[in-house]
């Protein structure tokens, strides 16, 4: 079991492996920064986003605009600060003029997304809008129908909490959505407190077959 230190060094040397990513061709030509993420490296609670809008594109940090104002307000509200969470984002880089991100470049990022999963270890991961609670579920239900529901779930080889919320930005533009996230974020120390769910199990090399069993021989 690598100690909370070892993952932070490993979690380094993945930043340095993204920071020069050429993965997205238009992406790594458009970015000024990579956005790897930012927080406790060692956190419990992770949020998981779109995609770096301009304000973060230029200060390398994720949900530094509008709508990082939003989930700090929301942090605060569950008695948490940035610095107790780690949040980054589906893409790592800024979409050209905040356009969707492409299915091409979620998949090209993913890896990304679940080494960083397996080496902060967290609890809980907030899917927060449609792309992230997609991609985490391997489900295309949209977070309408999903918010505020927790599911354990395997995302990489670790199983956690997955807890999808409404994106913060989207509060922006409708008000009552803000009531909606304060009283999904409402929840989370109650998430937090859970025990951790059972690891899954290691992609066991297969077993000795059984015997052929009636059913294979057509035996009812
Ligand atoms: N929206 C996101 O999804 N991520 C950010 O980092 C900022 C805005």
């Amino acid at each position: 079991m690598p100690t909370s230190a070892e993952r932070r060094e490993e979690l380094k040397a993945v930043y340095a492996e993204a920071r020069a990513c050429t993965r997205c061709p238009e992406l790594a030509q458009t970015r000024t920064q990579v956005v790897f993420g930012s927080g406790n490296a060692d956190a419990d609670l992770m949020f998981v986003g779109e995609a770096p809008g301009a304000r973060e594109d230029e200060q390398g940090v994720p949900f530094v605009g509008a709508a990082g104002k939003q989930l700090e307000e929301l942090l605060g509200g569950v008695g948490l600060k940035r610095t107790d969470v780690f949040i980054c984002n589906v893409l790592k880089c800024r979409p050209p003029g905040n356009r969707d991100p492409l299915p091409a470049e979620i998949e090209n990022c993913q890896d990304y997304l679940m080494r960083q999963v397996e080496l902060i270890e967290p609890r809980v991961i907030c899917t927060l809008g449609n792309f992230a609670t997609k991609l985490l579920r391997g489900d295309p239900t949209g977070i309408s129908r999903l918010h505020g529901q927790a599911e354990i779930r395997v995302v990489g080889r670790r199983a956690v909490r997955l807890y999808p919320l409404f994106h913060p930005a989207a509060a922006l533009y409708t008000r009552s959505l803000m009531d909606t996230l304060r009283a999904d974020f409402a929840r989370l120390p109650e998430l937090l407190a859970l025990p951790l769910p059972a690891a899954p199990e290691p992609d066991a090399a297969p077993g000795p077959q059984p015997e052929p069993g009636a059913e294979q021989l057509g035996l009812f």
